[in-house]
């Protein structure tokens, strides 16, 4: 262990003063208050009635809970995440215009590119907003799991920049196969175990039913809720999934409808994106998503996710368990079942069984398409993107890539598409090895 002081637990939170561009949202982007019927809410495991924000009160704090069942349309960003944010953002939107050469193909496409974030993600845009709230309500320590490392390399680093403690638990085939994620969360002063550990109850039952069990995000979040729970000073943080990590994650969608219009191409015909937990694409997507439902624009939306862990495509919708252990909310989602392990696909990001409540909601009602991809397509598009435009997109970015890649090919002159980019690659190129 290094020497090095980690943040000190009294760093202020206040403005520093830093000019924010202004193509940087003001305010969050809330679906809830478009869609023609409301998402159904989240259960109490034991009593299956709707949650109240007592039962969450152990795990978050009282302003993300708000958000979490808010039905407000616009939530203002405070500006201390506004300045954070203005370290990545605006995140460039780019005409692929090498890719459409490449292609052959007369469409327009355009990239909405995430990667340039300290983390090599979106996920930052929501761990800011995370580690702030509970900064601003007296939590030292934050508790989260991760699959590929991406959430907890995005964690740790805002915990580092807002003076908060993160612990992670990295499922256990990532831990193994992706050990610079580790370092990452370490540079930033985060702790990483991997998952199952036998420093819970719940990781210490797993390894007694299954000592050499590759691990899953639903182990990882027992975990990282179960340490929360019991550690008053601490919160848990969760990636994706729930509705307050959607909300924070539109300001990609509001910059790119801003973008889009700059360009002249202010409503595109089809957007692409990722789907794991459902929120690069929901950040990207539900903002169009409100314009259609008000407007009556037609953008159509597409989640694309991997062949190997089909949750929108293959599983049911119902209540389910986010975790293994069943110490989460009942959430109403497309799931594979809690207990599914899936495969262990180089796209750990996307390996999860459930998807968000929001997303699953929407595609229920038809209002979002979805479609499921295989591993060997989405690389080889990953590879043609990277030949063609230069960023190695992540393994999980792949799979917008491909779907859009593949309507590309058919689709008519002029028509306008959009796709995701969530993170870049550099730190999965041994996955990449296997495919050049
Ligand atoms: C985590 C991750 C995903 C999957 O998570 P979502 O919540 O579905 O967005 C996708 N892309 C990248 C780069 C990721 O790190």
């Amino acid at each position: 262990m290094s020497t090095t002081p980690s943040p000190t637990q009294s760093r202020s939170i206040d403005p520093l003063g830093v000019e924010v561009p202004s193509l940087v949202p003001t305010h969050w982007y809330n679906l809830a208050a478009d869609l023609p019927e409301p998402t159904p809410p989240h259960l109490h495991p034991g009593t299956k009635e709707p949650l109240t924000p007592d039962d969450l009160a152990p795990l978050f704090p009282m302003a993300l809970i708000a958000q979490e069942v808010s039905t407000e349309r616009y939530i203002e960003i405070p500006q201390t995440i506004r300045e954070l944010y203005a370290l990545w953002r605006p995140a460039p939107l780019v005409r692929a215009l090498r890719l459409e050469r490449a292609l052959g193909t007369g469409a327009r496409i355009y990239y909405k590119y995430e990667g340039g974030s300290p983390a090599g993600s979106h996920k930052p845009n929501t761990a800011v907003a995370q580690a702030y709230y509970n900064k601003l309500e007296g939590t030292t320590k934050l508790t989260t799991e991760t699959g590929a490392g991406q959430w907890g390399a995005s964690l740790s680093f805002a915990g580092a920049l807002l003076g908060l403690e993160v612990e992670v638990w990295q499922v256990r085939a990532s831990y193994d196969s992706k050990p610079y994620r580790k370092a990452q969360m370490e540079v930033y002063g985060g702790v990483c175990h991997p998952s199952p550990s036998d420093l819970t109850e719940a990781g210490r039952a797993m390894l007694a039913k299954d000592p050499n069990t590759t691990g899953s995000l639903g182990m990882a979040i027992s975990e990282a809720v179960e340490v929360a729970a019991q550690d008053p000073n601490a919160h848990y943080a969760l990636g994706s999934v729930l509705n307050h990590v959607m909300l924070h994650q539109s300001v990609i969608g509001q910059e790119a409808m801003q973008q889009l219009a700059e360009a002249g191409d202010a409503v595109p015909d089809i957007i692409f994106g990722c789907a794991g937990g459902g929120s690069n694409l929901a950040g990207l997507t539900f903002p169009f998503l409100g314009r259609n439902l008000r407007e009556g624009t037609k953008t159509r939306l597409v989640a694309c996710e991997p062949a190997a862990c089909p949750s929108l495509t293959q599983g049911e919708y119902r209540y389910d368990f986010g975790d293994v252990a069943g110490l989460t909310p009942l959430l109403k989602m497309h799931t594979l079942g809690k207990d599914f392990v899936p495969p262990s696909i180089h796209a750990g990001g996307l390996r999860y069984h459930g998807m968000s409540p929001m997303v699953s909601h929407a595609v229920n009602l038809g209002l979002m398409d979805a479609i499921a991809i295989e591993q060997d397509a989405a690389f080889e598009a990953g590879l043609l993107f990277a030949r063609s435009e230069g960023i190695i997109p992540a393994p999980e970015s792949t799979h917008a890539v491909a779907g859009a890649i593949a309507h590309a090919r058919q689709a008519a002159d002029g028509e306008v598409i959009v796709l995701g980019l969530s993170g870049n690659g550099v730190l999965d190129l041994p996955a990449y090895a296997q495919y050049v």
